[in-house]
């Protein structure tokens, strides 16, 4: 039997049309109204969730306070999360990535573009804890720096490698500007967030045909997508600075 998707929503007219959706997709959803229930469901050893389905706005315990639980318990800590969030609430998004949430939408969301993502990232989790990303037309060798686009060796810089790493590895997650300055330029960075952008920029061009395989994900940061038709997710955000 696969596993659940937990759908954690107080609205239970979003909550139904959402299992609709998902149940349609063949996936088995279990839902939730309250964090504390969501808590108690993630964390039940004998049916864990594959994915969590995120309301941030709950009544008692707050998404991103479950969000830190489920991130903090051994058994959840890479249990896919995405959230969902209302418009006009960036901090608390960008507070929930930065505590490890993979992905967001924002309400009002068309609920089959939703259950899209959800098969998505859970393709993508499946396929991330490996040494190399590879679709139809990229591949990213973590351990040598190797990185071929249609069959050809993209030449990069250690840092350019680095940030291409920091995405590749978890395809389909965003990752905030301040999660990718940590990990690429260390901790102590306090320098221009302009060299972000402009290593993605020199990064997108390198890997010409596969450039697009870094999507910008306006006011937050960048998610990988990877660069075939069928590992593309949604291109629906803007291009690039
Ligand atoms: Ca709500």
């Amino acid at each position: 039997m696969n596993r659940p998707v937990l759908i954690v929503e107080d609205e239970p007219d979003i909550a139904e049309g959402l299992r609709y959706n998902l149940e349609r997709e063949g996936l088995r959803v279990v839902l939730a109204g309250t964090g504390e229930k969501g808590l108690e469901i993630a964390l039940d050893k004998t049916d864990p969730p594959a994915l969590v389905l995120l309301d941030l706005m709950l009544p008692g315990m707050s998404g991103i306070e479950l969000c830190r639980r489920l991130r903090r318990e051994p058994s959840t800590r890479r249990t896919p999360i995405i959230m969902l969030t209302a418009r006009g609430s960036e901090s608390e998004r960008v507070a929930g990535l930065e505590l490890g949430a993979d992905d967001y939408v924002t309400k009002p969301f068309s609920v089959r573009e939703l259950a899209a993502r959800v098969k998505a990232v859970l393709r993508r989790s499946e396929e991330s804890a490996t040494a190399s990303y590879e679709d139809e037309k990229l591949r990213v060798h973590f351990d040598d720096m190797h990185v071929l686009c249609e069959g050809a060796e993209v030449r990069l810089t250690r840092k350019e490698f680095a940030l291409l790493s920091a995405l590749a590895r978890r395809p389909g997650k965003v990752a905030t500007r301040t999660q990718l300055l940590d990990e690429v330029w260390g901790q102590q960075y306090y320098g221009d967030t302009r060299t972000l952008d402009v290593h993605i920029r020199r990064l997108r061009a390198k890997l010409g045909v596969c450039g697009d395989s870094i999507e910008t994900v306006v006011g937050v940061g960048y998610r990988f997508v990877g660069c075939s038709a069928k590992a593309g997710g949604r291109r629906d955000e803007a291009p690039g600075p």
